[in-house]
């Protein structure tokens, strides 16, 4: 069954051992996520210490995604850990409040009295429980609860239309970037960044922390209403978004999320950046074997928006049934994708390009597809080849072939896109000869098939790449 679409999984206390996450790997996962919202260092390096090695055993490149928990406001713990909040009443937050009761509780960001007025709604727990304040007074912020409910220990708030002050990396953050980078992160997710500012100083810190070291590449999660607005310079200040529509749909309404979903997918691809779908996809598989209609439907039709990446959260990291998620979601996307109109997107045509390799990526993308191809490869350092040409939707796989592990593990992520870890080639007649041998051994090409080559002479320079071949499999 082939699939282009890529799955990132949470690794949690459901999948963080080497037996589960084996079994994650064999049906389908591509990037692992850790959230740094949870745990401490020992426990993000254990796991991935495990990842790598389970990797390794099971010959594949995977991404790593450390995912920054960033200024998510949460309320303080309770008494008995939880309360039930009636409609109608009154609930305060307070700054100074110690243990929460059915009346008040702490907060963790003591900014937020500064920036709420009376009239502004609060919503808590991904928006299950809607307070209105009515006024702010020194350390407290008064409200009347308008939808009650449950509400326990450290559980979210966000405000209506978004527009609090937090930075999008806090201090816990940086320190948590500079773990990230310590134990090998491809991937980092910041959370709520409301302009493209916030990602150019995730990038200055990590270029920082990384030294001489591989930089880990940005995704942006956007998850915040000032972050709609700014869309545009927040992609092109990162490598990717996520779709984060968890918090997002808090802000900005539910019913706003879906179109916002392709607009961001359609703006990621446009501008040569990867984009992940994320949150609640599967998630009635976090309790059930099977996912509901509507969860197969959402997964599929973030397939056909043209995502690179589909995510679980809680499903894998919390769940009963982190296997049959992944596999569920991987068969889900295969589906999906033979129904996709298997035409090289017209968008295609109108691409402005300046860069020679730039000009030699769409190009064996065009003549792939007029050859009817069985594979195009693109020997490759940074990766840039196989991202341009993945932004097309395209029938045909496309095979990156690189030295570079690091480059590798990005590629986990790419649409379209089978990562090849290779030797160091420098010599382009012997390496023809091993981009031959390699798709055979795999499988992806046999004996006649024609193969569209990417290459550049010298080899072995990123951005080199200047020269499409056209091969037929001996
Ligand atoms: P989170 O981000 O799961 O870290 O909150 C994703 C989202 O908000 O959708
Ligand atoms: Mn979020």
């Amino acid at each position: 069954m082939t699939r282009s679409t890529k799955i990132v999984a949470t690794i949690g206390p459901s999948s963080a051992n080497p037996d589960v996450f084996a079994r994650m790997l064999a049906v389908g996962l591509d990037v692992a996520r850790l959230n740094f919202s949870h745990g401490k260092r020992e426990d993000h390096a254990r796991n991935t210490a495990m990842i790598r090695k389970v990797s390794a055993a099971a010959g594949r490149e995977i991404a790593i995604m450390a995912d920054l928990q960033g200024p998510k406001i949460r309320v303080g713990r309770f008494r008995g850990g939880k309360v039930e909040l009636v409609s109608g009443t009154r609930f305060t937050l307070d700054i100074n409040s110690e243990e929460g009761n059915h009346e008040r509780v702490g907060l963790d960001y003591p900014d937020l009295v500064g920036d709420v007025v009376a009239g502004n709604v609060l919503l808590l727990n991904d928006g299950m429980i809607v307070l209105d304040v009515i006024a702010v007074v020194g350390t407290e912020i008064q409200t009347s609860v308008r939808v009650g409910g449950e509400l326990s220990n450290n559980k979210g708030i966000n405000r209506q239309g978004g527009g609090l002050s937090a930075p999008a990396l806090t201090e816990k953050d940086v320190e948590d970037l500079r773990t990230a980078i310590g134990i090998g992160a491809d991937l980092i997710a910041v959370s709520f960044p409301k302009s493209a500012a916030d990602m150019l100083t995730a990038r200055a810190l990590t270029h920082d922390f990384a030294g001489n070291g591989v930089k880990p590449k940005l995704i942006a999660k956007i998850e915040r209403a000032e972050a709609i607005p700014a869309l545009k310079d927040i992609i092109e200040a990162s490598d990717g978004i996520m779709v984060a529509r968890g918090d997002l749909a808090v802000e900005v309404g539910n019913a706003a999320v879906p179109a916002l979903q392709k607009r961001m997918i359609r703006m990621a691809r446009a501008s040569n950046r990867l984009v992940i779908t994320a949150t609640q996809m599967m998630e009635s598989m976090i309790q059930n074997p099977v996912p509901t209609r509507a969860e197969v439907s959402d997964v599929a039709n973030a397939v056909l928006d043209g995502t690179d990446a589909v995510m679980l959260s809680a499903e894998s990291a919390t769940g009963r049934y982190p296997v049959q998620t992944v596999e569920a979601m991987a068969s889900i996307c295969a589906e999906a994708e033979r129904s996709c109109d298997n035409e090289l997107d017209k968008v295609f045509l109108d691409r402005k390009f300046h860069r020679i390799d730039e000009a030699i990526a769409l190009g064996a993308l065009f003549t792939a597809y007029h050859l009817n191809a069985t594979a195009i490869v693109a020997l490759t350092e940074s990766g840039a080849t196989a991202l341009w040409m993945s932004r097309h939707s395209s029938p045909i796989p496309i095979y990156a072939m690189t030295a570079r592990r690091d480059s590798a593990r990005f590629m986990a992520l790419f649409r379209n896109v089978v990562p090849i870890v290779t030797a160091s080639w420098d010599d382009r007649e012997s390496a023809l000869e091993q981009v031959e041998l390699t798709l055979v051994k795999h499988g992806f090409a046999k004996s006649g098939d024609v193969v569209v080559l990417t290459v550049g002479q010298p080899m072995a320079t990123a951005g080199g790449t200047n020269s499409l071949k056209i091969i037929k499999v001996k």
